[in-house]
C-alpha cells in the first residue's frame, strides 16, 4: 500500500449533494474511497444554492489570495455521509442561483460560465499553493473535466506546485469561449497559444487539463485509446497524442452500498446472485407501475440515462417496432433532446401495452428499472465508461452495448466462445446502427426464451464481477504517483512551447 498523500479533489458537481452525470457519481465515490486507502483527501467545489441548503455546520474562511477577488470565501465542512472534508468556493454572485450547476431553467449554459469556473479555478489554485491560511499543502490536485480546466494550466506557472492529474469523463464538452474571454478572465498572457489554452482561435478550458497536468486518465481504458483517434478526439487528438504517454485509462467504481440489489431500499424485493427470486417480483412491480401486462416470460428491455444523440437514442426508437413485433416490452426513463422525448411519448401513446415512458430525472425509478428489467439497453455511439450498464450487470440485468468506450471495457459478450468459458455477461454490436442494435437484441430474445440456464448464467455472471471502487481508487492513488514522479516533466515543455501571442480575430 502506498504513503498517505494530500489529495485535492476538484469537482464542479458530487452526488449526492449535486449530480448531472456519472462525474457527480465518482466524485461521490471516489475520494471516500481514498479515505478508506488511509489518504489524506479533501473535497472542494462551487458553494450553489442547492448544497448549501443541504450541507449543514459548515464554518467561514476568509481568504486574501492573490487573484481571488474579495467576496470569495471558502466554507469548510464535511461531504455527506462520510470523514472527508469538504471545502466549498463560496463566490454567491456566481453559484448561489437557482437552476442546474452549468444550465439555467431553460435549459441554455448560464452566459457567465468562463467567469464562473476561472473564479473557480483561481481560487483551487489558491488552496493548492497553500496560501489561503488552512495549514494544508496537498501532494496533488485532482481535477475533473473542462470546469476544472484551467486549475493545471494555472498551477503550471508556480514552481513550488503539487502535482497535477486531469480526468476526462467525457470529451465532448470543452469549456471553449470567445478569445476575448481570455483577457476579461485576466488569466497570465503565457497560457495563451497553441500550445497553451487556444483552440482554433477561441478559449479552451479543457485544453489547460490536457495541455499542462501532470498526468491525464480517462475513465475507461478503452476510451483512452479512443480519443487519440480523430473520430473521437474532438480535435485533441494530435495533443493527446503528443502526451501519450501521460494518458491512461481507469474504469469507474460503482458504489455498492447505494446500488445493491440486497439492500436497495427502492426496490419491491430484495435479491442476489445465490437468490434470484426477488428480482420476478421487481419485474412484476415494475410492469404494474407503468401499465404494461404483467407477463413474467416476456422479455422486459429497460433504459435509462441522458436521452441524446451520444446514447444512440435514435437506434433504439428505430428497433422499437420490431421489439414489439416480439412481444418484447420497453420501459425508459431519461429527459433529454425534445425530439426524443417526444418520439418516445408517441410511441408509447400507440402502444401502452408494450412500451412505457417517464421523461424526468427519477433516482428511485433508476433502481426499479435495473432491477425489474430483463435485459438493459446502452447503445452508446461513445461511451468514456457508462455506469448504467455496470448497475445493470450488477443488478442482473443483461446489458446490450455498443462496442465503445467503458462499454467494451465492463461486457463480455455472450459468443459461443464465452458462454462456454462461463465469461459472458451481455451483448455487443459493433456498428453505430440500428441492424447492430436489432442484430444483438435478437441474440438476446432468443437465448432469453430458449435457453433459460444460460441466460441465468450470464446474470450470475455479471452480478458476481467486482466494480467497486477500492479497486478503481488504488489505481488512482498509482497515477497520483505518477503525477508526483513526473510533475514539470512535460509542463516545463508546454511554457517554453507557448508563444505568447496576440489574441486573434474571431471566429477563425
Ligand atoms: P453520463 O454521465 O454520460 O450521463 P453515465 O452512465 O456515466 O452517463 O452516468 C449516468 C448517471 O446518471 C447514472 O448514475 C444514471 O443512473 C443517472 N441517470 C441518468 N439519467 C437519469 C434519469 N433520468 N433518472 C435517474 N438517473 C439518471
Amino acid at each position: 500500500m502506498s504513503n498517505s498523500q494530500k489529495i485535492l479533489f476538484v469537482a464542479s458537481e458530487a452526488y449526492p449533494l449535486i449530480k448531472t452525470g456519472g462525474l457527480g457519481d465518482v466524485a461521490g465515490s471516489l475520494p471516500a474511497a481514498l479515505k478508506t486507502l488511509k489518504q489524506d483527501v479533501c473535497i472542494i467545489m462551487p458553494a450553489y444554492r442547492e448544497i448549501l441548503q443541504k450541507v449543514t455546520g459548515l464554518t467561514l474562511i476568509s481568504i486574501h489570495a492573490e487573484g481571488v477577488p474579495e467576496t470569495v470565501r471558502l466554507l469548510e465542512g464535511r461531504f455527506p455521509g462520510t470523514s472527508v472534508k469538504l471545502l466549498l468556493v463560496d463566490s454567491p454572485h456566481h453559484f448561489d442561483r437557482q437552476g442546474g450547476p452549468y444550465l439555467d431553467a431553460e435549459g441554455e449554459d448560464w452566459t457567465d460560465n468562463a467567469e464562473r469556473f476561472a473564479t473557480f479555478a483561481k481560487t483551487v489554485s489558491a488552496v493548492a499553493l497553500n496560501q489561503t491560511g488552512l495549514d494544508w499543502q496537498p501532494d496533488v490536485v485532482h481535477c475533473n473535466d473542462w470546469q476544472c480546466g484551467l486549475i493545471p494550466a494555472l498551477l503550471s506557472l508556480h514552481p513550488k506546485r503539487p502535482a497535477t492529474v486531469f480526468t476526462i469523463h467525457n470529451l465532448a464538452y470543452h469549456g471553449y469561449f470567445h478569445p476575448d474571454t481570455f483577457i476579461t478572465l485576466d488569466l497570465p498572457k503565457q497560457l495563451w497559444g497553441m500550445h497553451g489554452l487556444e483552440f482554433h482561435g477561441g478559449l479552451s478550458f479543457i485544453k489547460g487539463g490536457l495541455a499542462y497536468a501532470d498526468m491525464i486518465n480517462t475513465v475507461s481504458p478503452t476510451y483512452a485509446k479512443e480519443i487519440r483517434s480523430q473520430a473521437l478526439g474532438y480535435g485533441l487528438e494530435g495533443l493527446l497524442n503528443y502526451r501519450a504517454k501521460r494518458l491512461t485509462g481507469i474504469l469507474n467504481g460503482i458504489d455498492y452500498k447505494e446500488w445493491n440489489p440486497a439492500t436497495d431500499p427502492h426496490l419491491a424485493a430484495p435479491f442476489n446472485h445465490r437468490d434470484l427470486s426477488g428480482k420476478a417480483l421487481n419485474k412484476q412491480a415494475l410492469q404494474q407501475q407503468f401499465g404494461l401486462p404483467q407477463r413474467a416470460n416476456t422479455p422486459l428491455f429497460g433504459l435509462v440515462g441522458r436521452l441524446v444523440e451520444q446514447k444512440g437514442i435514435d437506434l433504439v426508437l428505430a428497433i422499437i417496432p420490431q421489439l414489439i413485433a416480439q412481444n418484447a416490452q420497453l420501459v425508459v426513463l431519461g429527459s433529454g433532446d425534445k425530439r426524443f422525448q417526444q418520439s418516445l411519448l408517441d410511441i408509447a401513446a400507440a402502444h401502452p401495452y408494450s412500451v412505457a415512458v417517464h421523461i424526468g430525472y427519477n433516482e428511485p425509478l433508476a433502481h426499479q428499472i435495473e432491477a425489474g428489467a430483463d435485459i438493459f439497453l446502452m447503445p452508446s455511439r461513445f461511451e468514456p465508461c457508462g455506469l448504467n450498464q455496470i448497475y445493470s450487470l450488477r443488478y442482473g440485468t443483461v446489458p446490450i452495448v455498443r462496442h465503445t468506450g467503458g462499454l467494451a471495457d465492463t461486457v463480455v459478450d455472450a459468443n459461443e466462445i464465452n458462454i462456454a468459458a462461463g465469461s459472458a455477461t451481455g451483448f455487443q454490436f459493433e456498428t453505430s446502427t440500428s441492424d447492430g442494435l436489432w442484430t444483438a437484441s435478437q441474440r438476446a430474445i432468443q437465448l432469453y426464451h430458449t435457453q433459460p440456464k444460460v441466460w441465468q448464467q450470464l446474470m450470475v455472471s455479471g452480478m458476481k464481477q467486482d466494480f467497486s471502487w477500492k479497486q478503481s481508487a488504488r489505481h488512482y492513488l498509482t497515477l497520483y504517483e505518477h503525477a508526483i514522479q513526473h510533475r514539470n516533466d512535460d509542463v516545463a515543455d508546454m511554457n517554453r512551447l507557448a508563444p505568447v501571442q496576440a489574441v486573434p480575430e474571431w471566429p477563425l
